[in-house]
């Protein structure tokens, strides 16, 4: 038989509820062992063939027939489980092997009640015997008739009958146990995606008998593998070696959110004494809040009278992917720039899936067939977050939350809605389950809090709302959508608890709290505009990173005593031409005027490496970190940091404009830039030049902070990039991030050598890393003397507030002894205990 590979959809051979392989109550074919496949509990007593083929096998006691389709998939059929200890019995076999059958063909009747009584379960097997070929899609999992539409069977990329046509090098293998907490859902399967992308051999992930191509992340959530689960990893092309290697290194190292910064807030238990008036949930994110109940309704679609032109539906799906995909690009851009790791590695998820070839085919297949494309859409979907529920794990059924985002989202681009939601300001949202996108939204307009009929503590809006502060309680059951719009309740997130009808008392002691909160807040916010000083009367300058005027404007109007660091990146990406000195000088006084009298620092531009900008072709780098970035894109493009010179020379007053170098690593560097600056001074007949900083960012420049402070009117550390290049660890490794910690012993002791140094010149040192706006590490700096410190806008009150309670000599002594400690973890700990945070 020739074996064509073309796809081939399945029809029902049985009449019934279907089931995914793992609801199914056998080990072997529940784990897959067998194959991938789908299972009916059936109401009929026929067996009928789901395709056209041939009959390969029949079981000598006839409870089960291997058909080989024409694509040569082979598909085995087998009737009940246990059912060959009936040794024939109630069994009647049809047809012969070797026969060639037509789909919907009778091919064996059985005895129903005789057989349903005498076996373990009637629950009956559709296996694809060489899985390792073909891949098995479901395309339904309720209810189904024989001769329905069932599962899709496409052929896997790299299959048996292209590996020896396509293969351009031997397969590897290896083994690895599965470090990530939780085992491989959405995000580390998000980064396995990543990894295997970065190769041109393909690569594959091999559990329980099933297999899945590293391309589809669904494919990769349906093996189901759990935390230290043993797999196999196969990478076969060009690069295979390399392929395995890394994704080996990226299966074996846990997320570091996972281990312990989002680390979901214990569960409050589900199974409590009903109280009248009080609904019992799971909490999500901590808090104790008032307010009205708002609704939120997913989009519920009218019925398909189908028949529809497949050529315009694929294009407006298409059409509406392209929108939601650049939506979703656009909240990356803006989680990378506030360094909201969380919130990116979420959406970059979200984009994963949306590219997804399971669900991109099977919505496909559906229009082909006559379907509309939001109808398709959503089936696809649909049928999608049943398998992730079915698999038995609730932290993949959780991941169904994101598909059902995607679902929305999608929908919403297909009916041409504007997706707003106008919710009140102090409302706690009530929804079935609410998604990512509405967290961020929501979140936007001031609600309160959130609670969800639906949904898990460790799902993807429970680690957006922890970060955002929201109280949120899912798992509250379908009641929830039945109480009345506007009611005031009280969400005890804490205690799992949402009171539908809080006395008059109960409300007043919740609006006390949440008042002493605000009022906690409040009160940093209104010395946020009073110098910091330690009790011992030390001078701490709290100054905000930003990106742009308006988040200067922001910082100001949040107490901030300056601008500590401007990324002035934020001018050059993102664009096709670079912007001219008219622009810059534009864009960097407007920032100086939204500071009142306030001085800012302005970063001269840090791309190059792996920042590149479309029209400034730079040569590609094996290294890019440690290639042509920062100040050294002086040394190739002298004209551009030229431009960006003249335009700061602009301002004014220029008195309050402070110019900073990044990435620097030895002295020339900043003597040839503080010479430039001379040169341009004159030409422009300005005579003061604006004050000029270094960035300590290399462990060489904190080595040389005592020869570099000479030359320096300051030193700003860049405590991100510092870690990185002390610890040899990416910054944004997703599987190292928890290591990625500035709190390091041989970081304090760049810190100090640093400080140390411009002592010498008497030059003040800033931190405008990360770390300044971590208050655990607030006594250390300025322990190790530290006397700036430039923070993100909203934690202005916050920091400065942590300063006023610390004593400088305090904070000096306990430093010291600090460098002796041997990790950051140690150093955190150390920090708990001198400094408590409230
Ligand atoms: C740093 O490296 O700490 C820093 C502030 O610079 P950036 O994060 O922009 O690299
Ligand atoms: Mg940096």
């Amino acid at each position: 038989m020739h074996n064509n590979n073309k796809e081939l959809t399945l029809s029902a051979p049985l009449s019934g509820p279907v089931l995914t392989l793992a609801k199914v109550p056998d080990p072997v074919f529940a784990s897959g062992a067998m194959g991938d496949g789908i299972a009916i509990d059936p109401l009929n007593d026929t067996l009928h063939a789901p395709c056209a083929g041939v009959v390969i096998h029949v079981a000598r006691t006839g409870h089960a027939i291997t058909l080989r389709a024409d694509n040569g998939a082979e598909l085995l059929l087998h009737l009940g489980l246990d059912t060959v200890e009936l040794q024939g019995e109630g069994f009647r076999v049809l047809v012969k092997e070797g026969a060639r059958v037509s789909n919907g063909q009778p091919l064996l009747r059985y005895d129903l009640d005789k057989v349903a009584q005498q076996c373990k379960s009637l629950v009956s097997l559709i296996i694809l015997t060489n899985s390792q070929a073909f891949q098995a899609r479901p395309i339904t999992l309720k209810s189904v008739r024989v001769g329905e539409p069932l599962l899709h069977i496409v052929a896997r990329l790299n299959n048996g009958a292209q590996v020896e046509t396509e293969a351009t090098g031997i397969e590897v293998r290896a083994e690895v146990r599965i470090a990530h907490r939780g085992g491989l859902h959405a995000r580390p399967a998000a980064l396995i995606r990543q990894t295997a992308q970065g190769f041109k051999s393909k690569s594959q992930l091999h559990f329980a008998g099933k297999s899945a191509s590293c391309n589809s992340l669904i494919g990769l959530m349906s093996l189901a593998i759990g935390e230290q689960d043993q797999i196999q990893v196969s990478a076969q092309g060009p690069d295979a070696e390399a392929a395995l290697q890394a994704l080996l290194a990226a299966l074996s190292t846990a997320l570091a959110e996972d281990s312990h910064a989002a680390a979901p807030v214990p569960v409050t238990q589900r199974q409590r004494p009903a109280e009248a008036g009080v609904l019992h949930g799971v909490c999500a994110a901590p808090g104790l809040v008032a307010g009205p109940l708002f609704r939120l309704n997913a989009i519920n679609l009218p019925a398909d009278a189908g028949n529809h032109d497949a050529e315009q539906q694929l294009q407006v799906l298409d059409k509406a992917l392209t929108q939601v995909r650049s939506e979703i690009d656009g909240t990356l851009i803006q989680a990378k720039r506030h360094k909201h790791t969380d919130e990116e590695a979420i959406f970059a998820a979200h984009l994963a899936l949306l590219e997804d070839p399971a669900l991109l085919d099977a919505a496909a297949l559906s229009i082909d067939q006559g379907m509309a494309a939001t109808h398709a859409w959503s089936h696809s979907i649909d049928v999608q977050c049943e398998v992730l529920q079915q698999l038995g794990s609730t932290l993949l059924a959780e991941r169904a939350n994101d598909l059902r985002d995607l679902k929305q989202r999608v929908l919403r681009a297909l009916l041409g809605e504007t997706w707003h939601y106008d919710v009140p300001a102090g409302a706690i949202v009530a929804a079935d389950e609410l998604t990512p996108s509405d967290l961020l939204q929501l979140s936007q307009q001031g609600v309160a809090g959130l609670c969800m009929a639906e949904g898990g503590a460790t799902s993807h809006v429970a680690i957006l709302a922890r970060g955002k502060g929201l109280p949120c309680m899912v798992a509250l059951g379908s009641a929830l959508l039945d109480q009345p719009q506007g009611q005031v309740v009280v969400l005890d997130a804490d205690g799992g608890r949402l009171e539908l009808t809080p006395s008059a008392e109960r409300l007043a002691e919740v609006r006390q709290a949440q008042l002493d909160h605000q009022q906690r807040r409040a009160r940093q916010q209104a010395q946020a505009h009073t110098p910091a000083l330690t009790v011992d009367g030390v001078h701490i300058e709290i100054a905000a990173n930003v990106a742009s005027s308006l988040e200067a404007a922001d910082a100001l109007a949040n107490g901030a005593d300056g601008v500590g660091l401007l990324r002035t990146e934020f001018l050059f990406v993102d664009r096709s031409t670079a912007p001219d000195e008219q622009e810059q000088r534009l864009a960097y006084q407007a920032v100086l005027d939204a500071m009142g009298d306030k001085s800012v620092i302005i970063r001269t531009i840090d791309v190059g490496g792996d920042k590149q900008l479309d029209y400034l072709p730079l040569p590609v780098e094996a290294n890019p970190v440690l290639g042509l970035r920062g100040i050294r894109l002086a040394q190739a493009r002298p004209d551009i940091l030229d431009q960006q010179l003249r335009a700061l020379l602009h301002v004014s007053p220029l008195s309050r404009c402070r110019i900073l170098l990044p990435m620097v690593t030895e002295v020339d560097e900043l003597l040839h830039i503080r010479q430039r600056l001379d040169e341009l001074c004159s030409e422009l007949g300005l005579n003061q030049r604006p004050e000029l900083g270094v960035m300590i960012e290399v462990p060489a420049a904190a080595l040389l902070a005592e020869q570099l402070a000479e030359h320096a009117d300051f030193l700003s550390i860049g405590t991100n990039d510092l870690s990185q290049y002390t610890l040899a660890m990416d910054r944004d490794h997703a599987g190292l991030a928890s290591r990625v910690d500035a709190l390091h012993p041989a970081l304090l002791r760049l810190i100090a050598q640093t400080c140390a140094g411009a002592a010498v010149h008497k030059r003040w040192v800033g931190v405008c890393g990360a770390l300044a706006s971590d208050p655990l590490a607030t006594p250390v700096l300025i322990g190790l003397g530290v006397s700036e410190l430039s923070v993100s806008p909203v934690q202005i009150g916050e920091i400065k507030d942590r300063v006023r309670h610390l004593d400088a000599r305090q904070c000096r002594s306990v430093s010291r002894d600090l460098l002796r400690l041997s990790s950051a973890s140690a150093v955190r700990h150390a920090c708990q205990q001198h400094w408590p945070l409230r």
